[in-house]
């Protein structure tokens, strides 16, 4: 693995000046923008990110590192703030945090930390970046720029990150060249979210002398690949600093310990049996298991089925997950693997019966309903799916997936008007108004709706449009 990236937001990708005396950090507060235009912006980069192929859409991997960040940001000082984790397919140990509660999480990040108050560590990190309102501080002086313009900043900035040599034409190519002095700031900024995010680990509960030994392994294993290093790494002098400083930190508070959840390692092992080959990654588990290599049993297990699912070994990964089950007892991501299998084998109707017993188990969690609905669009059973369905999004009215869901078995029923309109219902929950006002037209001319029906669709346009006005008045 590449271990390229210490730090852990758009900030290092500066070339330091230290001679350069810093401006004041200002307001906390983020006065400069308002926090629902801080959220527009988020949700306007997240448009794109989501459409990138890195975006890793896994439901399991996301509900887990969302209830890690929830722990956090319930032990933030805005703990009533919309966060979205998400993960993206990058092996470089990295997270970044974007207006508006949004935060990426790297694939890498959670392969490199071996204890989860390492990844928390990182995580408070980047809450507290949000709960302090950095990037916007950063944008905050570009009040003429519009929504689309700073959302492409913000992308450009993290595409940067990883480019040093780009930021320049990143800064140049969104005519924000005031931008270059705002990131000045970024070395106060990058103190700040150690400190404050230090407070967080500490509160909800994580071994804070996780962040430390982190960033001090990370530093270690950058250093052996110096040579390729990229500059601004080499001449970077935060990393040490910030490794003492949390240090100095974790030495001062009550030691306290915090054991992994069992979610942190069948996480890893489902992301890690993914990496490479079938073959390798069944050698890599086998090897593991065979030779007591792991710190958790079941996790390497749940890994190894994973990798011989993988392989199309279905027999020997079903066996596998047996043994996954009498270590834990039942556990709905242990679950959801078996049923991948069973689907995978040629057998839908064993998966959804897997499924429904996990449900009857764990209601709360979606990955089951989402995989559940899924077996069923699978075996041509909408109307089964849309009865779901039709629970669900009433106890999750946020969720854009379950109302993806629905538009794919309407459409799958021949329904074109609730087709369209579940499909506007996804893209208000994704932010992309205008997308969700021209589906509920589509709806109104779909020639297949009731009286009623039509004038949901009516009331719901005339509300988006209202929306749509006042967002362009007030940002
Ligand atoms: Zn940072």
């Amino acid at each position: 693995m590449r271990l390229v990236v210490v730090c852990l937001s758009v900030a290092l990708l500066v070339t330091p000046t230290s001679a350069q005396t810093l401006p004041e950090l200002g307001d906390t507060s983020g006065a400069l923008i308002s926090p629902a235009f801080e959220r527009k912006i988020g949700e306007q980069a997240m448009r794109d990110i989501r459409r990138d192929p890195s975006y890793l859409d896994d439901p399991e991997l996301t509900e887990y590192i969302n209830d890690l960040g929830r722990r956090i940001v319930a032990a933030s000082q805005e703990p009533q703030q919309d966060f979205e984790f998400f993960m993206v397919r990058d092996n470089t140990v990295n997270a970044f945090a974007m207006p508006g509660g949004f935060v990426g999480v790297h694939t890498g990040l959670l392969l490199a930390a071996q204890t989860e108050s390492e990844l928390a560590g990182v995580l408070s990190h980047e809450v507290a970046h949000v709960t302090q309102h950095h990037l916007a501080r950063m944008l905050g002086k570009q009040d003429q720029m519009s929504i689309p313009t700073l959302a492409a900043v913000v992308l450009g900035l993290l595409a940067a990150r990883s480019r040093p040599d780009i930021t320049q034409a990143v800064i140049a190519g969104a005519s924000a060249a005031s931008i270059q002095s705002q990131l000045n700031y970024t070395r106060d900024f990058e103190r700040e979210a150690d400190r404050i995010g230090f407070q967080y680990l500490q509160q909800a509960g994580f071994d804070v002398s996780g962040m430390g030994t982190f960033f001090e392994r990370l530093q270690k294993a950058t250093r052996l690949y110096e040579n390729n290093a990229p500059a601004y790494l080499r001449t970077h002098p935060l990393s040490t600093e910030r490794i003492a400083d949390m240090q100095g930190r974790a030495q001062n508070a009550v030691y306290k310990q915090s054991p992994d959840s069992v979610e942190f390692h069948l996480a890893r092992a489902k992301l890690l049996a993914e990496q490479g080959t079938p073959r390798e990654a069944v050698a890599h588990f086998s090897e593991m298991v065979r030779e007591h290599r792991y710190a958790d049993e079941a996790g390497a297990r749940y890994g190894l089925a994973s990798a011989l699912a993988r392989a199309r070994d279905f027999p020997r990964a079903a066996a596998e997950v047996e043994n996954v089950r009498k270590l834990l007892g039942p556990h709905p991501m242990v679950e959801l693997l078996m049923a991948r299998i069973r689907v995978d084998s040629g057998n839908p109707a064993a998966a959804r019966d897997v499924l429904r017993s996990a449900l009857s188990r764990f209601p709360n969690y979606r990955p089951l309903h989402y995989a559940y609905v899924e077996v069923l669009q699978g075996m041509g059973q909408h109307q089964a799916a849309l009865a779901s369905l039709g629970d669900l999004v009433k106890s999750y009215p946020r969720d854009a997936r379950l109302y993806n869901l629905q538009a794919k078995s309407y459409a799958a029923s021949g329904k074109r008007l609730l087709h369209h309109q579940a499909l506007a219902e996804t893209y208000v929950l994704q932010g992309t108004l205008p997308a969700a006002i021209e589906q509920l037209q589509l709806a109104q001319k779909s020639g297949d709706g009731d009286f009623y029906q039509l004038s949901a669709v009516e009331a719901r346009l005339r509300d988006l449009r209202t929306l749509q006005a006042e967002e362009r008045k007030n940002r």
